[in-house]
């Protein structure tokens, strides 16, 4: 729902640039001065020729700050790949051709300095901060499934700075393989591979997730059935999340989660049905930045900086620590 809406964060230096390195897409906005002055969401393909997708990354990051007039002060990346401390890709499952190459190159030529942030881990810390919320759970639904953690206002971010991978919460033991390698993770599940895979058989026609979207603006009766069966399975993530971390808040996005607008409601029927009673159980809606809240997450990072990510309390502290 963000569209072109002006950036207004006081903690914004002059000119940044945040950049969301997705699945699928590349999504970029350029903030001057607090507003944002060009956005731009450019198509990603996968497809085996990094050094293309690597000069495609270089360009539109140029086009940027181009826009800008001159050098940003720090550019902001959530990133669905798992980056190094070197820049590097450590783990890319969609685009293994990536892994060892530097993700960090394509923006050398910007003159800024660059910060990588895990794009579900970003987006999390966007919907809290925009909704206000000290206590919540993020669940990314597109090409992947991705998670992010606040609780007290802090993001939760363990021992070695990946707590939160909720797509590979285990919910179907005897379920599909996962990429990671183990049985039934939520991601297995609910990507949107998955459910493609799903509403293909619930309909016994082959289905893209944009059919599915429309089935289920429809109320399609096949597509009623893979969006109950995408509700219950993340209500069983969630079950666990009541009990371990008790978010007052849960939003929906990813490309393909933030376009389901009844998911929300579904998930929280189906998770009000097997809560252990007297729990208290959080509120669930799509997501306050849409399909857009890791771009959203990755401007936050280009305008707070490294203490965004593990400062005291980022969110709500005016000021990051
Ligand atoms: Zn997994």
């Amino acid at each position: 729902m963000t569209g072109t809406r002006p950036f207004t964060d006081s903690a914004a230096p002059g000119r940044v640039l945040a950049v969301d390195i997705g699945g699928t897409k590349l999504a970029l906005r350029a903030v001057d001065a607090g507003v944002a002055v060009h956005e731009r969401t450019v198509p990603w393909p996968a497809g085996g020729d990094a050094a293309g997708q690597s000069d495609l990354l270089a360009a539109s990051v140029a086009e940027a700050v181009g826009v800008l007039g001159g050098a940003p002060v720090r550019i902001g990346v959530a990133a669905a790949p798992n980056v190094g401390a070197d820049g590097c890709v450590v783990s890319w499952p969609n685009r293994p051709e990536w892994v060892g190459r530097s993700l960090r190159a394509p923006f050398v030529g910007s003159g800024a300095e660059v910060l990588f942030g895990d794009d579900a881990t970003l987006a999390g810390l966007a919907e809290a901060r925009s909704t206000g919320s000290r206590d919540l759970v993020y669940l990314g639904i597109g090409t992947g499934v991705g998670g992010g953690l606040v609780s007290g206002g802090r993001l939760l971010t363990g021992a070695w700075g990946t707590a939160g991978e909720l797509g590979h919460l285990v919910v179907d033991p005897q379920g599909p393989r996962c990429r990671c390698g183990t049985r039934g993770c939520l991601q297995a599940v609910v990507s949107a591979e998955a459910l493609a895979a799903h509403a293909s058989a619930a309909r016994g026609l082959a289905t893209t997730t944009a059919e599915l979207v429309a089935g289920v603006r429809r109320s399609d009766p096949w597509a009623e059935r893979t969006l109950d069966h995408a509700a219950d399975l993340i209500a069983r993530a969630l079950r666990v999340l009541v009990e371990l971390v008790q978010p007052a808040h849960v939003r929906i996005g990813g490309g393909l989660g933030a376009a389901l607008a009844p998911l929300p409601g579904r998930i929280a029927r189906r998770l009000s049905e097997t809560a252990r009673p007297g729990r208290p159980l959080p509120e669930i809606g799509s997501a306050f930045h849409g399909p857009h809240s890791s771009l959203a997450g990755a401007a936050l990072l280009a305008a707070h900086g490294p203490s965004l990510i593990g400062g005291a309390d980022p969110l709500h502290g005016g000021s990051p620590a």
